[in-house]
Parts: C-alpha cells; sequence; structure tokens
C-alpha cells in the first residue's frame, strides 16, 4: 500500500511535469459505475483512495482505468460517481491490489480535474496530522487548506464591457432620437464600459438597438488583479544595507541549519527595530540562491503589504506571491498555479499561507509570532504558527520564529525544549528604545481621554512636523450605552453583551453577531431620555482629537475601515508620505510596521487588556505595550511613548515600561508553573451551546462525568463545566468544560473516539479548541 502520509510514490506515478491548472482531461466514456470495468488480464489492479468533498472522514476507492494510470497521482483531484451523482474528491493514496482484494466491483474514476495535482504527498500528511491534533475531519481541514476555486474548478465570472465600434458610419440624430444620442455620447466618453454601469443610467431597449445597429458591440472579461499590484503607493526600500554583527550572526547560525537539511526551529528575539526583517531577507537570499522556496507568514494582512513591497524592490525580477483573506477567487486561484509551478519563488500571506504547494520548501519564517492571529478562531481551529513548525519538519526545512515578544510558549522552548534562541539585543543604529511615560489618569479629569501631558507632547511633535500614532483597542464610538436614570445597559437580544454605539453609522451594533439596531433616545427600559455613552472607542477618539488639534491631518485605522479593500494600504502610505499627521487605530497597527518619521506613541487606555479574565492577560498586555511602543524612534530622531493608566503601579507596566522581557518571563513563568498552565501543560477548550439553557446545563454535567470515566487512570485534568464568560451568543446559552494535559497527541484518539459514540441531542453543539487561546 502507498498511503500519501508515508510520503511513498505510486510505482507507475511517473513524475509529472507540473503544467497549468486550467486545462482538463475530460473522459466518461463507459463510466456508468455499474458495469464492470476491464482494466488488464493481470491479476493485479491500480486503484486510488479518493476523498470526497464532502463531510465524510472516509476515503472511498476507486480504479484507475489504462488511459489514466501516471495521470492520477496522489494530490489530484478527479471526477469520480458517488452514488448517483458525479463528484469531485481528493487522491490521497494509490494502491496496487489483487482484484480478488475488492468483493464488490470497483467504479472507475472518470477524469483528472486538471492535468497536474493540485497538492502533494507531504501536504496530505500535514493535513491528516491537523485534521488528528485539533480534533476536527480532514474535509474540514482540506477545506481551509485548498481554496473552494481549486477544488470545485468553478469558471470564473466573466464581466460584460461596452464598447464603440469605430468608424461604422452611423449617425445617430440627437434631436429625434434624444436617448440613444445620449448614450452615444456617453459611451464615447467611457469608451470601455462595464454593462451593468451603463444600465445604471440608460434603459435596456437603448441598448438593444444600439446592439442592433452595430454601433456598439459588448465583450467580457475576467476581471483579474494581482495582489497589491498598485506598488508606487508604498515607499519603494532598495537602500543598500550592511547587516550589523548581530545580524550577521543571526544570519550564519541558520544558515547552517539550512546547510544540514534538517528539521531546525530558531526562535529569533529581537527588541523592536533591531532589524528582523533584514535578517530574513538575507535568509530569503541564500534560499533562492540554492533553488529552495520560501513561506514568510505574517499575522495581519497590513504587514503583508509592507513586507511584499520590500520584498519586490530587493528581489527585483522576482514575482513574489501574496496569500491572504483578501483576495478575489481569480487571484486565488492564480497564485496557487504560480505556487505549484514555480520551482523556487516566496510565498508572502497571512495564516491559511501555510497550506500552499510549494516545491522545495526550506525555509518558513513566522513572523510576530507571538500574535494570537495566527490561531484561527473557528473550525477548524489550528494554529497557523504550529502548523508551519509540524510543516517544516515534514519537509526537513528550516522553521524561524521572529518576535520582540515572544510567546512564552516559545520562549520555553529555548530553554527547554531544542528550539535554538537567536537574538537582536540592539536597535539599528544604536536608536534608542523610546523613553517610556506611565501617567497615572486617577489624577486626570475623569472626563478627558487625553491626559495634560500626551496633550502638550502631541502639541510639541505636531509642531516640529513629527508624525503621531494613538492606540486604543476598541473600535466604534463609545463602548457601551447605558440609561443614567435606570442603570440599564443596552445589551444585544441575541448575546450576552453590551452593545458598541456606532456614530457615523447612527446606530448600536454587536460585535459578536453583528446584531444592528437605531441608537436609542429614550431608554428602552425606563424611557427617561437619559442614554448616556460610556467608554472610548476609536471613532470617539477620532473625532476628539480633531477637535484638540483643527489643524492635524488625522486617519483612523480599525476593522471597520477595513471592510473597504486596499483603503488600508492607501492610508498606511499616505502616511508614509507624510500626508497624515496622527494615525489613529486598534491592534491592527501595533506590530510591524515601520514608520521612519513617528516620534510620539500615545497608549491610550492601556488597562483593557489587563482586566480581562484570562491566564494569558498579562502576557498579552506585556506584548501590546512593548509593540505599541515600539512603533516610535524608529527614525533617527528618538521617540517618546505615553502610557495612561489607571493603576502604574502594576508588574507588568513596569516590565514593559523598559521592555525587559527577560524578567517578564521569569516572572510570568513562575505564575504558569504554580498553577500548570502552558507551557506546562496543553489546554483543550471545550464549549457546549443549546438553545435551551437547563438542558445544556445537564448534558455538560453528563458529559464531564463520561469524561472522567474515560480518562480514570491517566494524568488528565478536567475542569468544568462552568457558564462561559460569554453566557450567551446568538441565541445559545454556553458552557466551558477544559481539560488539561500533557500533551495532546497522546489523548486526541480516545477524545475523537469517545465524540463519535456520544449521543449528542439535536440541539446542542460541541466545539474542541486544542491550545485554546480565547475562553470566552
Ligand atoms: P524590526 O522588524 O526588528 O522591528 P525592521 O526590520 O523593521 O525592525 O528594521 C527597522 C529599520 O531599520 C528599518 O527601517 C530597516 O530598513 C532598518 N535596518 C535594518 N537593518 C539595517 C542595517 N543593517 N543597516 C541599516 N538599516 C537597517
Ligand atoms: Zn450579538
Amino acid at each position: 500500500m502507498f498511503l500519501a502520509g508515508y510520503g511513498a510514490a505510486h510505482p507507475m506515478a511517473a513524475a509529472q511535469g507540473r503544467g497549468a491548472l486550467g486545462k482538463f482531461h475530460y473522459n466518461e466514456d463507459g463510466c456508468n459505475g455499474r458495469k464492470k470495468h476491464t482494466f488488464r488480464q493481470a491479476s493485479t489492479m491500480f486503484t486510488a483512495e479518493v476523498l470526497i468533498f464532502a463531510p465524510v472522514d472516509r476515503a472511498l476507492n476507486y480504479a484507475i482505468p489504462d488511459a489514466l494510470q501516471g495521470v492520477v497521482q496522489i494530490g489530484s483531484l478527479v471526477n469520480v460517481i458517488v452514488g448517483r451523482s458525479k463528484k469531485i474528491g481528493l487522491v490521497i493514496a494509490l494502491n496496487e491490489k489483487n482484484s480478488t482484494a475488492f468483493s464488490y466491483t470497483l467504479k472507475p474514476i472518470l477524469s483528472t480535474v486538471y492535468d497536474i495535482p493540485v497538492t502533494d504527498a507531504t501536504l496530505i500528511k500535514l493535513y491528516f496530522w491537523v485534521a488528528k491534533y485539533y480534533l476536527c475531519d480532514l474535509f474540514s481541514v482540506i477545506d481551509a487548506a485548498i481554496p473552494l476555486i481549486v477544488r470545485k474548478n468553478i469558471s470564473f465570472k466573466l464581466t460584460a464591457y461596452l464598447q464603440i465600434i469605430p468608424n461604422n458610419g452611423t449617425v445617430i440624430d440627437g434631436k429625434k432620437l434624444p436617448k440613444q444620442y445620449e448614450a452615444w455620447q456617453f459611451l464615447q466618453q467611457n469608451p470601455f464600459i462595464a454593462k451593468n454601469k451603463f444600465l445604471k443610467q440608460f434603459s435596456r431597449s437603448v441598448l438593444e438597438v444600439l446592439l442592433r445597429k452595430n454601433i456598439i458591440y459588448e465583450t467580457f472579461q475576467r476581471q483579474e488583479r494581482i495582489g497589491y499590484e498598485a506598488s508606487n503607493l508604498l515607499k519603494k526600500y532598495n537602500e543598500n544595507i550592511t547587516l550589523t554583527p548581530e545580524q550577521t550572526q543571526v544570519v550564519a547560525s541558520v544558515r547552517r541549519s539550512l546547510q544540514d537539511k534538517v528539521f531546525n526551529v530558531h526562535l529569533l528575539h529581537g527588541v523592536t527595530g533591531s532589524g528582523k526583517t533584514e535578517v530574513y531577507i538575507e535568509l530569503i537570499r541564500s534560499v533562492l540562491e540554492n533553488g529552495g522556496s520560501i513561506l514568510y507568514l505574517l499575522p495581519e494582512l497590513a504587514l503583508t503589504a509592507q513586507v511584499v513591497e520590500k520584498l519586490r524592490s530587493r528581489f527585483e525580477g522576482l514575482s513574489v506571491l501574496v496569500w491572504h483573506s483578501g483576495l478575489s477567487d481569480g487571484e486565488r486561484r492564480d497564485t496557487w498555479q504560480n505556487a505549484l509551478n514555480a520551482a523556487s519563488t516566496v510565498v508572502v500571506g497571512a495564516r491559511s499561507a501555510v497550506f500552499l504547494p510549494l516545491n522545495n520548501l526550506q525555509l518558513i519564517i513566522v513572523d510576530e509570532e507571538h500574535e494570537s492571529a495566527y490561531k484561527q478562531n473557528e473550525h477548524p481551529r489550528y494554529h497557523g504558527r504550529d502548523v508551519a513548525i509540524y510543516r517544516a519538519k515534514l519537509h526537513d526545512a528550516v522553521c524561524l520564529l521572529g518576535s520582540a515578544t515572544p510567546s512564552i510558549e516559545s520562549y520555553f522552548n529555548t530553554e527547554f525544549k531544542n528550539y535554538k534562541l537567536e537574538t537582536l539585543t540592539k536597535r539599528i543604529d544604536r536608536r534608542q528604545l523610546p523613553l517610556v511615560h506611565v501617567v497615572d489618569m486617577r489624577y486626570e479629569k475623569s472626563s478627558n481621554i487625553f491626559s495634560r501631558l500626551l496633550v502638550k507632547k502631541m502639541e510639541e511633535r505636531l509642531e516640529k512636523g513629527e508624525q503621531i500614532i494613538l492606540f486604543l483597542n476598541r473600535r466604534g464610538y463609545a463602548t457601551t450605552v447605558l440609561c443614567k436614570c435606570c442603570d440599564f445597559i443596552v445589551i444585544c437580544p441575541h448575546c450576552s453583551i453590551p452593545l458598541t454605539y456606532h456614530k457615523t453609522k447612527n446606530s448600536l451594533i454587536c460585535h459578536f453577531c453583528t446584531h444592528q439596531e437605531i441608537s436609542h433616545f429614550k431608554c428602552p427600559k425606563c424611557g427617561a431620555p437619559a442614554m448616556f455613552y460610556n467608554g472610548v472607542g476609536t471613532q470617539r477618539v477620532e473625532q476628539v482629537v480633531g477637535e484638540l488639534f483643527p489643524q492635524a491631518r488625522v486617519a483612523r485605522i480599525d476593522s471597520d475601515i477595513m471592510v473597504k479593500k486596499h483603503e488600508f494600504i492607501y492610508i498606511l502610505s499616505s502616511f508614509r508620505e507624510k500626508e497624515i499627521d496622527i494615525l489613529l487605530g486598534t491592534q491592527m497597527i501595533a506590530k510591524g510596521l515601520d514608520f521612519p518619521n513617528v516620534t510620539l506613541v500615545g497608549l491610550l487606555n492601556a488597562d483593557g487588556s489587563l482586566n480581562q479574565q484570562d491566564f494569558r492577560a498579562n502576557e498579552r498586555t506585556f506584548q501590546l505595550l512593548v509593540q505599541v511602543a515600539g512603533r516610535a524612534g524608529r527614525g533617527k530622531i528618538p521617540g517618546e511613548v505615553i502610557v495612561q493608566t489607571y493603576i502604574p503601579g502594576n508588574e507588568i507596566i513596569f516590565f514593559s515600561k523598559n521592555a525587559d522581557y527577560g524578567e517578564f518571563f521569569t516572572s510570568e513563568l513562575k505564575m504558569r508553573e504554580m498553577f500548570r498552565y502552558p507551557p506546562y501543560r496543553h489546554i483543550i477548550n471545550i464549549n457546549l451551546s443549546g438553545e435551551n439553557p437547563e438542558l445544556v446545563k445537564l448534558f455538560s454535567k453528563d458529559f464531564v462525568r463520561k469524561l472522567g470515566e474515560l480518562f480514570i487512570n491517566e494524568s488528565v485534568e478536567i475542569r468544568g463545566p462552568v457558564v462561559s464568560p460569554l453566557e450567551k451568543l446568538q441565541n445559545r446559552y454556553r458552557y466551558s468544560v477544559l481539560i488539561f494535559v500533557q500533551s495532546v497527541s497522546k489523548i486526541a484518539e480516545s477524545i475523537r473516539i469517545f465524540h463519535n459514540k456520544l449521543i449528542i441531542p439535536s440541539d446542542i453543539y460541541l466545539t474542541f479548541d486544542i491550545d485554546a487561546l480565547d475562553f470566552l
């Protein structure tokens, strides 16, 4: 048996040259699935295990007809008959069996969808691992890993355009036929206009007359763009750079691992502004020279743009591939195809890029490895960084994690496992880390969003023409809306959380389920006209900044802005071009971005994340504070940071003021050890939810009892059930159960079997979150 998972190849599967994804064979001759197909006289036959794209965890066996021998490979998409309908499936293994091995007649594979495989044996092995480790079905992993446009071979949507036929001699009399004349003129002014746009101004009958008279014609085009094509938006980075001795040392160390061609993880801990990106670029150069490919992962869309620009200007002629959630279907398919075809390339992408097929993968870079955005918070709940590490292992490649504030888990692994620690302790050109002022907000007027010190510093910096970043972790205008008379807080009718006031829409929005309602003038409970907007969101700050500094040019970046495609690239590039003085935003602007003219960073509410009820609250706060502060003073002028807090004595605020990772790590690890939290054990967060609160509660209790019986002899700790912090979400009541365990892979299979046998009432949903980051 030649199972993909074990890297063997089919004896007949002569290495096919990789070609275009677009073409496909179509051959249904004699394949009605009922009559027995004859392959060859010999008693052996070649079969394929095909995973059908439906939520089943089992692959079906199909016979490979002679005509498709060598064409069907591991990773090929094939057309097959399931029951009575034609389906597409993925070949995950090839076998050579005695024809008597099957008591029934095997249906044949009808055809391949493309003439090359869309994925490979190593990646299929990775899908299996992800499914097993994260307790999800293989189908959902493939769903996340191979985009629908590639899997289903959907044809592209074509857009119709209208054009005038040149010199056709027809003249329209504007007096007799005013509408037609107007349309004709309009088309002359807009020589290549989308048909639907034309139809917004003119009727269909006018269009038809013009077509009939041969005055205009219709053409169809595929709407295509390459990710971030408008590269002139961002400044070119082709400066000549000589690596510092520290950078050189790190490059040399990782290069040694690359040369050894064995799996290795390096953690690059470099302070903000120490030039981590230059280290990556140098290593990318090495790998490209060696004919290898590089996967470069980043947590945010905003950072992808910056890095792609940098790489494109450094490696002229190299087509850097881009992969993130904002791509169109066409871009997705083209990039997939380019990745398959390129012998050696670089892909820059967000989480799901970890599944892109690449030839000769030698290096995976996971930048800002501590970022929780690497964890997918819906099914399948995989961690992009951890999948990257496993993928590197499968390829005997090197995985380079980088951060100024590494996750406790990764740093722990450099001390207690075999990750290799690399450090950059200094900023480039010995630039100082910014001076951090901690402002005690208890001594400020309670209604003030800005402390006196921050206002003063902002005035000074604006006067000198320097730039400012303001950071606040809440979008919207206010955080809660409450009644001053009866203290009623407007809560989402479907979730147990307060609604957020959004001024631009004059409405209250639930950030969890997107429920929207018009804002209330009177209290919905007591009727008093005393609604009060409490807390501060980015929209409100934007307004206040406008009032305080009417001359300043202000822009806001948060996920409300991100709705408009490419808007953020535009804002970031205007900021880089100094067309914006103050950039205001949520965590999206907290990390990675490099703007040399920014000399002041204001953190409006440092306490927000400390107050979370989560054992990682300290870690997140430290990371946030250090990262945000790291945006200041990256150029020639030293930077300053103002941190506004109500708890200035807090230890974490103190550690982050000095950006002292070592102290922070030691203190945090003590706490983790005391409670046996990660990295000492793994946590599986099981969420149980249903519309009937009593039923969920009963079921959860019973669930925990059975789980306890399952692990009675093992060192597994089960906690709960407890009501989840987010008690109700989209009308479902929620309970949490936590499993603490030394090794997930040891118990994953038992849990899967247990779960499959469990009788779950139809109203109840169960989700498993392995290595959970979110406990809401
Ligand atoms: P980090 O990712 O560590 O925060 P960056 O890689 O963004 O830092 O580098 C910070 C700045 O220093 C960038 O503008 C970069 O171009 C510059 N830089 C990095 N390395 C060097 C070097 N060796 N010489 C001169 N400038 C450098
Ligand atoms: Zn809601």
